[in-house]
């Protein structure tokens, strides 16, 4: 079997162009969706991250602020600035890049941010609603993902979904959404104790650990949906994800590619939500 491949970029130039019809609209009513994306210190992943973040806010039609501070920002400072953009009208998302320089305390400077503003959808009070099934901001990439997932059709009422990896940012939220669409989940990390027999029930299978070629065509269910989230870099520097494609494609139904796959989604979805939050605010008297 041959995997049919999903392709992230075609779906998520799609959902740009909606989220830019709909910025028109909001434009008419003289609203701009405005993000403002704060960079602390010189990670050069960062900086290309935030860069493709800014040009895809500005193609969308929002007002897009990069705000860059040196590494050695004081934790004061930065509390400071985020209280100052919590209350400026003009910005309805506010977006932390990731990670941030050590001295920086991440929990605290999430948890500063307005839940109504948490793009990202990173605060406790929105991960709380998320987990109570009430979601106001899905965190992008795990949202991604259920696009993808909804756009291939893929049932996922009664469905086996096995998500490899539980991060806060990625594997806890991805968990949850899938079991909020009726699947059966299985949450899996580091201390798994036998991560192939896991792999190997699911009918959709996401993985986001940061290890490339963790899952290899062997620990995949013929047939099933395959997402990788995984972004690293092989011996050759070339980008690749956590499943090893050759032998995951040789077995899957469906997959996705890295580069191509989640990543494009998880800036659509992004964009999703900062304007979401910025149809919210008309709403509000
Ligand atoms: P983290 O390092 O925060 O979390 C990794 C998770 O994987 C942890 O829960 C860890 O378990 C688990 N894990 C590590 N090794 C194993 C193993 N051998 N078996 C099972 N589970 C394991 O990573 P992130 O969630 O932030 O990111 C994961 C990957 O996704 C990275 O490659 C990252 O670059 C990529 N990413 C891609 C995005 C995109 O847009 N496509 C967006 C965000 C991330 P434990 O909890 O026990 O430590």
């Amino acid at each position: 079997m041959t995997a049919r491949i999903i392709d992230g970029k075609a779906l998520a130039t799609k959902i740009r162009h909606e989220v830019a019809q709909r910025v028109l609209a909001l434009q008419a009513q003289s609203i701009q969706p405005g993000l403002t994306v704060v960079l602390v210190g010189d990670d050069p992943a960062s900086h290309v991250y935030v860069r493709n973040k800014a040009l895809a806010c500005e193609a969308a039609g929002f007002k897009s602020d990069v705000l860059r501070l040196s590494s050695d920002t004081s934790e004061t400072d930065l509390l400071a600035l985020i209280h100052q953009l919590n209350q400026d009208d003009t910005v309805h998302g506010i977006l932390v890049q990731l990670p941030l320089p050590a001295h920086l305390d991440q929990h605290k400077v999430i948890e500063t941010i307005a839940a109504d503003k948490d793009v990202d959808g990173f605060h406790v009070s929105n991960a709380g609603l998320l987990m109570t099934g009430q979601p106001l901001f899905r965190p992008c990439t795990p949202y991604g993902v259920m696009k993808m997932l909804e756009s291939e059709q893929v049932e996922l009422r009664g469905a086996e979904a096995v998500v490899v990896g539980a991060s806060n940012i990625v594997g806890k939220p991805m968990a949850m959404l899938l079991l909020a669409a009726g699947a059966t989940v299985t949450l899996c990390n580091s201390k798994t104790r036998d991560l192939a027999a896991q792999t190997r029930r699911a009918d959709v299978l996401v993985v986001a650990t940061g290890r490339p070629g963790i899952v290899t065509g062997d620990m995949i269910k013929p047939g099933a949906v395959v997402i990788d989230v995984g972004i690293n870099r092989n011996s050759d520097g070339k980008l690749c994800g956590d499943v090893e494609f050759d032998s995951a494609a040789a077995v899957a139904g469906a997959i996705t590619p890295v580069p191509g796959g989640v990543g494009p989604m998880t800036i659509a979805m992004l964009l999703v939500n900062t304007l979401e939050a910025a149809e919210r605010r008309l709403q509000q008297p």
